[in-house]
């Protein structure tokens, strides 16, 4: 049995990026950087109104003071309109302030006639106009090479012309749940039955790694079945077998992928819950035998399968997001394997959620956070803590 510490390390340096793609701005969501992005435009692109009002030349503004209305300027195409003292020209959010005006009077501060405006305010300059460049320079760095694609970057991205970006690659993924027991959801159950949880867990998983939909199967504990299952699942960049993985007589993974021609390079790690995990790899693909027990499962996905599956899209930070938290209650780990304790983050505090054995998913679904409680570890309520995030 190695720490977990060894087992990421070890997985971590078997993997690598695959081979990055070029993806519209509309498939780069939760995809990572193939390169370093850099403003081509300033942002503004040029100086503009924030409001819908008038721009004036602010020294020859007073309240009370009339000005008179040379012309009109809407957002988009500039009319090259000119204002000079005593003048005002009307003007709309987002459109270009004209030559000489230096500030914008809101609608609201004005009274209109027709050809002129009576001001019930002081002006001073600048007020109300977007400077050019003032949210972003040119040359300036929008996107580090690795860095997570979310909905604000693709904003940015499209705001500087980009139709497309350079990502990492997208791993294809087969999961594979092992179990006499397991029942699909939706089909009718038998004494002794179970639905089969961790197929949708895990999909949903991968999904938020931001891999596509896994190749789904389910497998009976027997070698026929596995093996045939095995020689489909190994044809992506990984596969996730669930359950079998342990020490009983009906866990046969191990012994099916050594018979796939897997190299083992990691069998149960100092863990809890997941000790059973497995990991290999058989020619492209990586194999991660995950526990049957759900939170197991969840729990091993997030410490071992994420780090590496996020390698592979070409991601820089592998962690898990970290946040502080007051604990509530106290706990201590007289056991022998750092232990993950699920748990509910609300309003910087950390409270343990539901039974904390590895079937537990109730739970877990109640879960936002983990902490880990290393061996030994005797923690007081009310002791700062780091806990582990994955939304
Ligand atoms: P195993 O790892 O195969 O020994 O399974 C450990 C426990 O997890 C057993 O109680 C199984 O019934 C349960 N289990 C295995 N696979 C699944 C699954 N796909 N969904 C829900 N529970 C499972
Ligand atoms: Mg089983």
């Amino acid at each position: 049995m190695i720490s977990e510490e060894e087992a990421r390390r070890e997985i971590l340096e078997k993997v690598s990026p695959l081979d990055e793609r070029v993806v519209s701005l509309a498939d780069a969501i939760d995809c990572f950087s193939g390169r370093d992005y850099f403003a081509r435009l300033p942002l503004p692109a040029f100086d503009n109104s924030a409001m819908d009002g008038y721009a004036v030349v602010a020294s020859s503004c007073k309240k009370g003071g009339r000005l008179r209305v040379i012309g009109e300027q809407p957002a988009g195409p500039d009319r090259n309109l000119r204002v000079s003292g005593g003048e005002a020209a009307r003007i709309f959010t987002g459109a270009p302030v004209p030559q000489g005006a230096d500030a914008i009077v809101m609608q609201e501060d004005v009274k209109r006639n027709d050809t002129e405006i009576l001001l019930n305010v002081d002006v001073e300059a600048g007020e109300f106009v977007r400077r050019r460049g003032c949210d972003l320079a040119e040359g300036q760095m929008i996107l580090r090479k690795g860095g997570r694609i979310q909905a604000g970057t693709i904003g940015l991205l499209a705001s500087q012309g980009f139709a497309d970006v350079i990502v990492g690659g997208k791993p294809s993924a087969a999961v594979i749940s092992t179990g006499d027991e397991l029942v699909q959801p939706g089909e009718e159950l038998q004494p002794g039955q179970i639905y089969d949880s961790n197929s949708a867990l895990l999909n949903a998983l991968l999904k938020g790694c931001g891999v596509g939909d896994a190749v789904v199967e389910n497998c009976r504990d027997d070698r026929q079945s596995l093996d045939n299952a095995i020689k489909r699942g190994i044809k992506n960049h990984v596969l996730i077998i669930s359950g079998g993985v342990s020490v009983g007589e009906h866990d046969l993974v191990k012994e099916a992928l050594c018979k796939a021609g897997a190299k083992i390079e990691i069998w149960r790690v100092a863990v809890k819950p997941g000790k059973p995990f497995l990991f290999g790899h058989v020619g492209e693909c990586f194999v991660f035998g995950l526990p049957g027990n759900p939170v197991s499962a969840f729990v091993t996905f997030l410490q071992f399968v994420r780090p590496a599956i996020l390698r592979m899209m070409g991601a820089t930070n592998l962690d898990l997001s970290q946040v502080s938290a007051k604990l509530t209650v106290d706990l201590t780990n007289d056991g022998d394997r750092p232990h993950y304790i699920r748990g509910k983050l609300e309003h910087g505090k950390f409270t343990p959620i539901g039974r904390q054995e590895s079937h537990a998913l109730f739970g877990l679904s109640q879960a936002n956070a983990l902490l880990r409680v290393a061996v030994g570890e005797v923690l007081k309520a009310g002791r700062i803590v780091d806990v582990q995030i994955w939304d």
